[in-house]
């Protein structure tokens, strides 16, 4: 894989970075020639002495962060033969989007799911490679203690008639989520980010849903999505989310999904990537020009970077608030409050224990409790855990501040043992708790979710906070500002 680790590249010589075909500054050339030699150039050096300006080398363009949106971003100017250098902080790609292997389970960092309907992962990811797994489409929602299913009627029509009657909704509610559907899938996106906006529960009661299906399916199931149990998340991202789902399968890729990330790393120049590196400021430098700024990058050990072309900020919202705080009079001073936060537990059981062997999604109807969803991960991905054994993945919504990780084990243990029974739930082992404090922006209204990615000309951003607080969104948001640098700096013709 194009990864390589900062520790390792920055003791061995600066030497085995700097490529054998220099970089040439091709500012105001149109697309470079190809084939161009793709190798990050650049040199880290030491923080100015104030007797010695040190010679910094350059590459094209730096990327920081190396989340959904800085590898789009990194993928975008690779498609044009920019060399880039993609510095992370952490240790591997992938930002929120990681999974950790314990005990050969593969736990995701929080519950995630991976709709195949959306539109720009469908043109980046290889959904074959990815092994895809599918859930159920629907969900089964945990009611006046029992389980009712809402299924997909074009999926499973037969499940779809019987639930008709079911307490979750009326048949009118049934009949108005076909005709919800149908909106969504006749408006284009670009119609859909446009819209006139309201919160989805303003929307939801607009179309005239009622207050039983709003309670036992909606708030569960889509606030589980946006992490917003009152459902306060713009209409614009309820309708784009239902025009997916209505497109594509919820899915896991077999290996877990990070196998998203990797995989766009792998479409990447080897010695591109570093990890470990987080960056401390991203500075101006003077220049004789006024029409065009350059940018450092400056690494907390105190080496500098610099680019030719500019620098791309694809890091989560609070950490964009840090590092350009003051670059630009248009860039917030602070993140939107609250941001949405998330638990999510996992735990192991043997096969035995495990009385449901479909792969479906459950939601907390009831409004009792703190559990919002589960699901049987192993049930949907059996790679997701070893032979003879069940993954469980339980999540909550918001951060539970207040709750130990064991008091929060315990009162879910207490929960399910009355969703399926204390022999079911009081077997089950404890993996472990990922506390997920900003899971994604806040996104209620007003929203602008088709932001400028430029803050000024050599600097621009990206990252689901510039567009929808999903996978798709971050994905958009890196071309969108790699396409926006390429423009400016008279790379090449925006597509
Ligand atoms: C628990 C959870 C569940 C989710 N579920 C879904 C879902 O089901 N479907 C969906 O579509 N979306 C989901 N999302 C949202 C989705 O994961 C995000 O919208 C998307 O991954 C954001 O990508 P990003 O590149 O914008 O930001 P990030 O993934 O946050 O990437 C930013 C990167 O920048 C790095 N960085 C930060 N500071 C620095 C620094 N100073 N120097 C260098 N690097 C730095 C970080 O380490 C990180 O790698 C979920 C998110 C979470 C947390």
């Amino acid at each position: 894989m194009a990864i390589a680790a900062a520790h390792s590249f920055i003791s061995s010589s600066n030497l085995s970075f700097i490529p054998s075909h220099t970089f040439h500054h091709r500012r105001h050339h149109h697309r470079p020639q190809s084939p161009f030699k793709i190798s990050a150039h650049i040199s880290l050096t030491t923080p100015p002495s104030p007797t010695v300006q040190p010679k910094l080398n350059n590459t094209g363009v730096i990327v920081v962060g190396a989340g959904l949106a800085g590898l789009a971003a990194a993928i975008r100017l690779h498609s044009d033969n920019i060399p880039f250098l993609l510095v992370e902080a952490s240790d591997a790609v992938g930002g929120r989007v990681r999974t950790d292997n314990v005990d050969g389970f593969l736990l995701d960092r929080g519950f995630q799911i991976f709709i195949t309907g959306y539109p720009e992962a469908r043109k980046l990811l290889d959904y074959e490679t990815l092994d895809l797994q599918k859930f159920y489409s629907g969900a089964r929602v945990y009611y006046g203690g029992g389980f009712h299913t809402v299924a997909d009627p074009l999926r499973h029509l037969a499940d779809a008639i019987q639930s008709l009657t079911n307490p979750i909704g009326t048949i009118v509610d049934k009949s108005l989520i076909a005709l919800t559907r149908i909106r969504v899938l006749t408006q284009s996106d670009d119609q859909i980010f446009s819209a006139e906006e309201t919160s989805t529960i303003d929307l939801l009661k607009r179309i005239g849903f009622s207050d039983s299906i709003v309670d036992r399916f909606f708030r569960p199931f889509f606030g589980g999505i946006f992490f917003d149990r009152d459902l306060e998340t713009t209409s614009r991202l309820f309708d784009f989310i239902f025009k997916c789902l209505a497109l594509g399968d919820n899915t896991l890729p077999a290996k877990g999904i990070s196998a998203i990330p990797e995989q766009l790393a792998a479409k990447l120049p080897s010695n591109s990537i570093i990890l470990n590196t987080p960056v401390a400021s991203i500075d101006k430098q003077e220049s004789d020009s006024k029409s065009e700024s350059t940018y450092t990058v400056r690494l907390n050990n105190g080496e500098v970077l610099t680019s030719d072309y500019g620098v791309i900020v694809a890091v989560e919202e609070p950490e964009a608030v840090k590092l350009l705080a003051g670059k630009s009079n248009g860039f917030p001073a602070q993140i939107r409050k609250p941001a949405r936060s998330t638990v999510c537990l996992y735990f192991s059981a043997d096969r035995s224990k495990v009385p449901v062997h479909d792969p479906v999604l459950f939601i907390n109807g009831s409004g009792n409790g703190i559990v919002n969803n589960m699901f049987f991960a192993t049930n949907v991905a059996p790679s997701y855990g070893p032979a003879g054994k069940v993954l469980v993945s339980v999540s909550l919504i918001g951060l539970h501040e207040g709750v130990s990780d064991e008091d929060l084990r315990s009162k879910v243990v207490d929960e399910l043992s009355s969703w399926f029974g204390k022999e079911v739930a009081g077997s089950w082992t404890h993996l472990r708790t990922y506390r997920v404090k900003f899971a994604q922006p806040n996104q209620c209204p007003p929203t602008d979710l088709r932001k400028n990615p430029k803050v000024e000309p050599g600097l621009y951003v990206c990252g689901d906070y510039r567009t929808s607080a999903t996978f798709d969104g971050a994905l958009v948001s890196g071309r969108k500002a790699a396409e926006a640098l390429l423009r400016d700096r008279s790379l090449v013709q925006a597509s």
